[in-house]
């Protein structure tokens, strides 16, 4: 097969690990007989220095006809004085909107060599940590009414609204179900359904769709609950379906519990599991171009995307394996550095990880 993959590189260390990031989909690709064509695009801080806006058209174009879109990160310091639709981080949003992104994966994995870097009680990380947090992405209080109004007095108010539509609640918790098949089969709605009407919607609504997956286990819990037990016992959730605020704060809780942000992939897809695949960090301007910036994040953003986008779940467990055994080895980029290990850049780190995919393949051969 031929796979035709949106790549942008971005700004600050977005190009390094991009670049490590397609290096060992060019070994897959040796391995596997499958081609990947990579359409360089620009985007953010880079599009706006070259083209004047943060998404030129022709990016937005591209990726929407791409089978996946590959993300390094956007913005910086030179761009920050730049406001509204020209900010760098508006080419995000531009993207989600375009390629109808409703679906945010955020996995939160405890490598057994990373054990040390969890914040958590040690008998805690003893016990690992495997979460998929599946987060609404399109509705809810981000996407409804807001205004900012003054009253007679001429003092400020202010509100936003959070609504949901059945059919959204539907799609999202249909991505959740089909997860959980793939892994432990336990799915966590999350909601504050004793106070917010739309959680009660939200609630009754997984209700009737968890009917269509009787061998999936459904539970429910408050957002409040669920952000404490994250950290008390991270072990009890496998899936964990929320909306798009909860999931924006519960699934940067549940990565910071794994260690560092250079660690953490993402996915973002829509119905037909197209998507754009990213690390989950930003574009780390203070270590831009030093060769110190962790490629991990984004080569394993890459492994969900050949998992979900093109089906190719071996593979992709393949690239997890050799990036756990290089960890295993005690190579380390600076961020999840500790005394006894191998300080090592972004180009050896991605190398590593190629020559281990390498071996891991003759093994198996
Ligand atoms: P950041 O994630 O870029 O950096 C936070 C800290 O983590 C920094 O100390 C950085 O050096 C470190 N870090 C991040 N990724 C790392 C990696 N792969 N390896 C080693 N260390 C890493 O967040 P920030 O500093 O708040 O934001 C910097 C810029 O990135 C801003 O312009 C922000 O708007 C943008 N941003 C972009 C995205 C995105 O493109 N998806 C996400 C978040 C922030």
């Amino acid at each position: 097969m031929k796979y035709n993959i949106a790549t942008i590189p971005g700004d600050g260390i977005g190009p390094e690990v991009v670049h490590e990031t397609i290096k060992v989909l060019e070994v897959v690709a040796g391995l596997t007989g499958h081609t990947f064509s990579y359409s360089m695009l620009l985007a953010g801080g880079a599009a706006l220095d070259a083209a004047g806006h943060p998404l030129p058209e022709e990016t937005l174009q591209t990726a929407m006809a791409a089978d996946a879109v590959l993300l390094g990160a956007v913005g910086g310091p030179k761009w920050d004085h730049l406001e509204g639709d020209l900010r760098p981080e508006r080419a995000l949003l531009g993207l989600r909107k375009g390629l109808g992104l409703f679906a945010n994966l955020r996995p939160a994995l405890l490598f057994p060599a990373l054990k040390q870097a969890c914040p958590l009680h040690p008998d805690t990380a003893e016990k690992g940590i495997d979460i998929m947090v599946v987060r609404e992405l399109t509705g809810g209080l981000y996407f409804g009414k807001q205004e900012r109004l003054t009253d007679k007095e001429g003092k400020e108010f202010a509100y936003d609204t959070m609504m949901y539509h059945e059919d959204e609640i539907r799609r999202i918790t249909r991505v959740a179900f089909d997860l959980a098949k793939g892994r432990k089969g336990k799915v966590t709605s999350v909601d504050k359904a004793n106070i917010l009407e739309s959680s009660r919607l939200w609630r009754k609504v997984v209700l009737e769709e968890a009917k269509a997956y009787p061998e999936i286990t459904l539970d429910h819990m408050y957002v409040d609950n669920a952000s404490m037990q994250l950290v008390k016992q991270p072990q009890s959730f496998d899936v964990i379906l929320t909306e798009n605020m909860f999931g924006d704060i519960l699934s940067d809780e549940a990565g910071m519990i794994t260690g560092s942000i250079g660690m953490l992939p993402s996915a973002s897809l829509r119905e037909d599991k197209r998507g754009m695949y990213e690390p989950v960090h930003g574009s780390a301007p203070d270590i831009a171009g030093l060769n110190k910036a962790n490629p991990l994040a984004t080569i394993l953003s890459a492994a969900m995307m050949l998992r979900i986008s093109f089906k190719m779940e071996e593979t992709a467990s393949l690239i997890e394996q050799a990036v756990s055994q290089v960890l295993e080895s005690g190579l380390r980029t600076g961020d999840i550095f500790t005394a006894g290990e191998q300080m090592t850049n972004t180009r050896e780190m991605g190398l590593a990880v190629v020559n281990q995919l390498k071996q891991l393949e003759k093994k198996g051969a």
